[in-house]
């Protein structure tokens, strides 16, 4: 049997503008988002590269995680395990982890690791996921609370003319009743047939949530997303018995535990993991095998470029989130659509890779 050993690993950090200023709820302005790649040779010659992102901040301790106290570790290391690598660095920083800036340098350790797996194996990520399809749903999320109603229907206008058949837009304005009216705009707008979402950032309390649920309940809405902080558990199950809407959340569980505690208390319609944040593609599919188990759609947060692939893979596949940061832009094959669903790519590997003359002039610093 070949022996697969870690020879090298090369890090970097991308610094990437957006096109224009996109605001939340709760995260401010964001005009930047960062990239951190993580790119693994190893000693039969196969290299592999992952990923993970941030909306502008924290990259640079991510990129410090990856190069001062992971990759020490790792060199020599047995590439095809990546289970064991796995379990190296989260019991390494558990100490200082559970979650939090280590899941996202971890991810990025843990993509390019299947990068290779799907490489030896001649395979693009979809069928060694799972290969239940080669597309997915999708639906574009928008990051506009501070667009005006106007610009707001243009953006979503935007979506549709791109080809999407889903939409979601942000909400949590200081006063409930702007939301309602945004939110009863875009229904009126998009018609019965296009599915709509709305993202809240945890911006509400618990009787806020309520009783902009009970508004919005009319406009049929596919779901609601982080209503409230996503650390109250239980706080969302009872937001999700006094509304017909289901409720929706992922992006900001780090740990396989944080998730189970979801599943038991939050009674949600729809689970939403990250690969960038929840330990890459290992950790992805154990939420996934858990929304399984629940009975749960399985969704995504961000870098629609390789969740795509994930979904198509999964048979109880929900929707696909289109993110605003266009990571996929920066790629050789940006993200495809047909008839409304997004197109898992052929490529042999995650399916992602950079296009070094779109990201190198975004360089922060690489190792
Ligand atoms: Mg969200």
């Amino acid at each position: 049997m070949t022996i697969r050993k870690i020879k090298s690993i090369k890090n970097a950090i991308y610094n990437i503008p957006l096109a224009e200023v996109l605001a939340d709820a709760k995260h401010g302005d964001h005009t930047h988002f960062e990239v951190i790649t993580c790119t693994i040779t190893t000693t039969d010659g196969y290299e592999g590269t992952g990923y993970t992102y941030t909306g502008g901040k924290g990259g640079r301790a991510i990129f410090s995680l990856l190069e001062d106290e992971i990759k020490p570790g790792l060199i020599g290391q047995d590439a095809s395990q990546i289970q064991q690598v796995w379990d190296r660095m989260y019991w390494g920083l558990h100490y200082v982890g559970r979650g939090g800036i280590v899941s996202f340098a971890m991810s990025a350790v843990d993509i390019a690791l299947w990068d290779i797996k799907c490489k030896v194996l001649n395979k693009p990520l979809w069928q060694v996921a799972g290969g239940a399809s080669n597309q997915t749903a999708c639906y574009a999320g928008g990051i506009d609370l501070n667009f005006s109603q106007q610009k707001l229907l243009n953006n979503i206008q935007s979506y549709l003319n791109r080809g999407f058949h889903a939409v979601k837009i942000k909400v949590g304005k200081e006063d409930y009743l702007e939301d309602v009216a945004r939110v009863e705009a875009v229904r009126n707008l998009i018609g019965p047939n296009i599915k709509f979402m709305v993202d809240a950032n945890y911006s509400m309390s618990e009787q806020q949530a309520i009783t902009f649920a009970n508004a919005i309940e009319h406009l049929d809405i596919t779901w609601f997303e982080e209503p409230t902080l996503p650390d109250e558990y239980e706080m969302y199950g009872r937001i999700a018995k006094s509304t017909s809407i289901p409720l929706a959340m992922g992006e900001n569980l780090h740990t396989y535990h944080e998730f189970t505690y979801a599943f038991a208390n939050s009674n949600l319609g729809f689970v939403q993991p990250d690969a960038s944040n929840i330990g890459g593609i290992t950790g992805w599919l154990e939420i996934s095998a858990l929304a399984k188990q629940h009975n749960i759609p399985v969704c995504s947060h961000g870098m629609h470029e390789l969740h795509v692939s994930l979904l198509s893979s999964q048979a109880h596949a929900g929707y696909l989130e289109v993110h605003s940061f266009p990571i996929d832009e920066y790629t050789t094959t940006p993200l495809q659509l047909k008839d409304g669903k997004a197109l898992a790519p052929n490529i042999i590997g995650v399916g992602v890779e950079f296009d070094s003359q779109l990201v190198t002039p975004h360089l922060v610093k690489s190792s």
